[in-house]
């Protein structure tokens, strides 16, 4: 039982920034500390992130998080990391070292890999057993490359002296032990998106781990995503806190907007978006271009599965406008500019930077800017970014709706993006269904925290988190239907445009 003066504090380590994020029973933000990271661009279709940097990042937004509030550890109950998916670390065993940088998960370096691999059976190969097509985007194919390209690295790895992990591995790697490493552990959601691991047995697949070429030595324990795993080591910012949850970030937002039961489902507008619909404890795989993953498990229950659709690029539009044409200089201005156009122009913008995820997976495409007259200006192009964000979305629920027989009557929405009053509205208008924000926009963090708060018997159970969601806020649609369907077939016509240009 919690009393007052109990807090539980989350790791949310996103693509761009990391958090610390401190909440009360009521799933309230106490405290909230946040640093960016450098995002490394080394070559066209190639992000690194170093992850010395992500962990010395963690380690300050943790000790700020608490002294801003003047909390001390002794109040901290438990501590959940969510973290960016699939961004892969290898690291030397025994100095903790990463041997290369981080490969971030838009990263598409591993594209020749995964054709080489699609060669003996399709894109389709291991989907049966991993939810998951042959994708540049999940880990399995980036440790491969590291494996091949870092002098000595295979041979290392396979006298065991590598680990690898994603962010919340390295991250739980450094949390718990001292310089020589604390625990090898992972959680089931976010080993099932490595490609890697069997969804219904929840352990390393032998066989893929061979044919993509990554030895099992170098791979961590696969825990629950709820579960008290070991306390925090006493050097740090939260000295013996059980760590007790640990989620990749779009499982995370599910449990953060309560979405826990099958058939509900979340929209997360961030760097890229990523909608999750709950199937319940069975797997259902997807003839829509969806992904099949683990939603979540408690410990001692079975696991949740999902329905995901991945969409590479929708906030990371808004950033690539302000950083590489330097057409606004916040990300809010982008709004401002979409208001002073009427409509699009008949303007569209196809953000095929990584080639297209969600449904379409084309590995092909590349970004265009289509629909341009003498009238179009930066606001009608600011307007077909965010509308950008909103088709790719339909895509993704039409995908959705057809593989798992749900129809959506509102959609949930949380992330930095869902902060845009027009792209609300015009997500809302494009589906023709009321779109809603809980009162607490992290859910990311929230979630996390959550995992960690039920493994230590903070809350009791998910009724408790459910009862914590309350609306923040709604739109509902407004469009003529004609305008709806003219307007997404423009969409559909830009993306014709956008394949084969790799
Ligand atoms: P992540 O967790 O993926 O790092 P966040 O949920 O923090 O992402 O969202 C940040 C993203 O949202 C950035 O890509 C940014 O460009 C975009 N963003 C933030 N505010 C706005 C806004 N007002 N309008 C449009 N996009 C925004």
């Amino acid at each position: 039982m919690s009393s007052p003066g109990q807090y539980v504090v989350s790791i949310d380590q996103g693509t761009t920034s990391t958090r610390a994020m401190v909440f009360d029973r009521a799933g309230t933000v106490v405290a909230s500390e946040q640093l960016e990271h450098e995002q490394i661009f080394p070559r066209a279709g190639w992000v690194e992130h170093d992850a010395v940097e992500i962990w010395r990042n963690t380690r300050r937004v943790a000790a700020a998080a608490l002294a801003a509030v003047e909390i001390l550890p002794g109040n901290i109950v438990a501590c959940g990391i969510t973290n960016q998916r699939e961004t892969t670390v290898v690291w030397d065993r025994a100095t903790g070292e990463p041997v290369y940088n981080a490969i971030v998960w838009q990263d598409t370096r591993t594209d020749a890999i995964c054709q080489e691999l699609a060669e003996d059976g399709g894109v389709d190969r291991y989907r049966k057993r991993t939810g998951l097509p042959l994708a540049a985007y999940f880990a399995g194919p980036k440790v491969r490359w590291i494996l091949d390209n870092v002098d000595g690295a295979r041979e290392r790895a396979e006298r065991g002296e590598l680990a690898f992990g994603t962010i919340d591995s390295w991250l739980a790697w450094n949390m718990t032990g001292g310089p020589n490493g604390g625990l090898h552990v992972t959680d089931v959601t976010n080993a099932s998106r490595t490609l890697l691991m069997d969804l219904s047995t929840l352990q390393w697949d032998p066989e893929i781990c061979a044919e993509i070429g990554v030895p099992m030595s170098m791979l961590p324990e696969i825990r629950s995503s709820s579960g008290v795993i070991a306390p925090l080591r006493k050097e740090g910012a939260l000295p013996g806190v059980p760590l007790a949850g640990i989620l990749g970030d779009q499982q995370a937002a599910m449990f953060g907007q309560a979405c826990l039961e099958p058939g509900e489902a979340k929209n997360t507008y961030g760097t890229g978006n990523f909608l999750l619909l709950n199937t319940g404890t069975e797997p259902v795989y997807s003839e829509h271009g969806l992904l099949t993953t683990v939603c979540y498990r408690l410990d001692g229950e079975d696991a949740r599965y999902a329905l995901e659709g991945s969409i590479a690029v929708t906030g990371s539009l808004v950033q690539w406008l302000r950083d590489n044409l330097g057409l606004i200089s916040d990300a809010r201005e982008v709004e401002t500019l979409a208001k002073q156009a009427d409509d699009n122009g008949g303007v569209y913008f196809v953000p095929a930077f990584s080639g297209l995820f969600a449904p379409r997976w084309r590995a092909d495409a590349r970004g265009v800017i289509v629909g341009l007259t003498r009238f179009a200006n930066r606001n009608h192009i600011a307007r077909a970014v965010l509308e950008a964000t909103a088709y790719q979305t339909r895509e993704v629920i039409e995908a959705m709706e057809a593989d798992s027989g749900v129809t959506l009557h509102t959609l949930k929405v949380d992330g930095g993006m869902v902060l845009n009053e027009l792209l609300m509205q015009f997500q809302s208008d494009i589906l023709s269904v009321p779109v809603v924000r809980p009162v607490v926009n992290e859910t990311t963090a929230l979630g996390a925290a959550y995992a960690a708060g039920l493994a230590v018997g903070y809350w009791e159970s998910t009724d408790d988190i459910r009862a914590n969601w309350a609306q923040g806020g709604r739109w509902d649609p407004s469009m003529p239907d004609a305008d709806r369907a003219a307007l997404f077939a423009g969409w559909n016509k830009a993306v014709e445009h956008s394949f084969d240009l790799a």
